[in-house]
């Protein structure tokens, strides 16, 4: 992995979309009710409870 900005942040979880690719994502905009995610790939727009799969890349 290469040193990124959102590594500085700390609490940053990965979110796969439905179209298979995984981006990060701050567990603050996860954790926010109404704000949607947007797949950097596909453009698709999805609340993180409808994603595919969260997961913590320290615990993987
Ligand atoms: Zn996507």
């Amino acid at each position: 992995m290469q040193n990124a900005w959102w590594e500085k942040q700390g609490n940053t979880w990965w979110v796969k979309c439905n179209c298979t690719k995984s981006f990060p994502a701050s567990e603050q905009i996860i954790r926010h009710p109404t704000v949607k995610l947007r797949c950097p790939y596909c453009s698709a727009e999805f609340n993180a409870k409808d994603a595919v799969e969260l997961y913590d890349p320290l615990e993987t």
